[in-house]
C-alpha cells in the first residue's frame, strides 16, 4: 500500500488537482483526461477494485460520486457523464487503487465504449453467474 501512487496523491505528497474531499472520498483530475473535466473518486481506505472493498466503504463512496458527477456534468457543460470503473488488469485497470472515472460527455466527442463487440448472446452466462453467488 505504502507504493500506492492514489494513498500517496490523497496524503499530499504526490501532488494533483482535487475537486472534492470529505471524510472517506477524494475526487481529482485524471492527468490523463479522455475529456477536460474527466475525474477520479477515490476511497480514502486502500483496496484494489470494488472486488475487495468492504460494503461501508462501497456505501461511503457513492452519494459522493453521485455530488461529484452532478458537478462534472454542471461545471463542464457536459450533456451526459460515463462512470466508470476498471477492475483488474485485463480489464483496462493500471493504478490498483479503487477509483471511479467520471467522464463528462457530449453527443459529438467522438468516443465510443465498447466499440467492434459482436460477441453471441448465451443464455448460459446467467446460469453460470448465479452458480457462483
Ligand atoms: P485505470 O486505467 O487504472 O482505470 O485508470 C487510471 C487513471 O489514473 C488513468 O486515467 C490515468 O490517467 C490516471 N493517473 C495515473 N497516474 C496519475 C497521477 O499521478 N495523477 C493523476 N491525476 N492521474 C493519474
Ligand atoms: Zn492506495
Amino acid at each position: 500500500m505504502n507504493d500506492c501512487i492514489f494513498c500517496k496523491i490523497i496524503a499530499g505528497e504526490i501532488p494533483s488537482t482535487a475537486v472534492y474531499e470529505d471524510d472517506n472520498v477524494f475526487a481529482f483530475l485524471d492527468i490523463t483526461p479522455v475529456n477536460p473535466g474527466h475525474t477520479l473518486v477515490v476511497p480514502k481506505k486502500h483496496s484494489t477494485n470494488v472486488l475487495d472493498t468492504d460494503d461501508e466503504t462501497l456505501a461511503s463512496l457513492f452519494p459522493a460520486v453521485k455530488q461529484v458527477a452532478h458537478a462534472v456534468k454542471k461545471g463542464m457543460e457536459a450533456e451526459g457523464i460515463n462512470i466508470h470503473i476498471n477492475n483488474g488488469s485485463a480489464a483496462g485497470q493500471v493504478v490498483p487503487h479503487l477509483h471511479l472515472h467520471i467522464i463528462p460527455r457530449y453527443a459529438d466527442d467522438g468516443l465510443h465504449l465498447w466499440k467492434g463487440s459482436e460477441k453471441k448472446y448465451s443464455e448460459d452466462a446467467a446460469r453460470k453467474i448465479k452458480e457462483a453467488l
